[in-house]
């Protein structure tokens, strides 16, 4: 509910601290960039408002963002995929398995035009863990975030709750009045608000 701009401070701020609270626990830099770069990933790329297709954050992926077609069509709004750790976790492979595709397909159009290129990731066994464990960090960093998003939203839904019911239908008359009188010809929105009174 905070919105876009609401997420984004706030995960700006929880970025602040992630970075203060490692630093001061003497971890390496390479790890506080790792965890902050999840949190900007969650932030701007999969946040777990991909799961309404007119969001800020699907908006942000440009012509790409019909990939977020399917993920949006199944995901309702603020269901089970908008709680952390699980949306984040089913985000990831969402993204892994479109990019495994796109490989799969790369390979078979090189074959076609009988190009080979290996795909082959051999690297020491060392290597590969110690790059996990900065992909670790990453998913830590994406989430917390992801954890602050959930919150954010569950909090301001409890607020706006706790406003009793007849204020809050009296702001939404306000606000529905002040928008006609704004956008429409003066006389049909007096017109209007009457046969709303009755
Ligand atoms: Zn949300």
């Amino acid at each position: 509910m905070p919105g876009f701009v609401g997420h984004t401070v706030a995960n700006t701020a929880l970025l602040v601290g992630t970075t203060v609270v490692m630093r001061a626990q003497s971890w390496s830099w390479q790890d506080v960039m790792a965890v902050n770069a999840g949190i900007a990933i969650a932030t701007f790329a999969l946040s777990p408002d991909m799961d309404l297709f007119n969001s800020q954050s699907i908006k942000g992926w440009g012509w790409l963002r019909f990939l977020w077609l399917p993920y949006a069509k199944l995901a309702k709004h603020r269901d089970r995929l908008h709680v952390p750790i699980l949306g984040t976790a089913v985000r990831w492979l969402y993204v892994l398995a479109i990019l495994t595709l796109i490989l799969i397909l790369f390979r078979f159009w090189f074959r076609r035009i009988g190009l080979s290129i290996d795909f082959d990731f051999a690297g020491d066994t060392e290597d590969i863990l110690y790059n996990a464990l900065y992909l670790a960090d990453v998913f830590l960093g994406a989430v917390l975030a992801d954890t602050l998003h959930y919150l954010l939203d569950v909090i301001t839904t409890k607020l706006k709750r706790l406003v009793p019911r007849r204020f809050r239908e009296r702001y939404e008359r306000y606000a529905r009045a002040h928008y006609e009188r704004e956008h429409r010809p003066a006389r049909e929105a007096i017109g209007m608000s009457f046969k709303e009174q009755r």
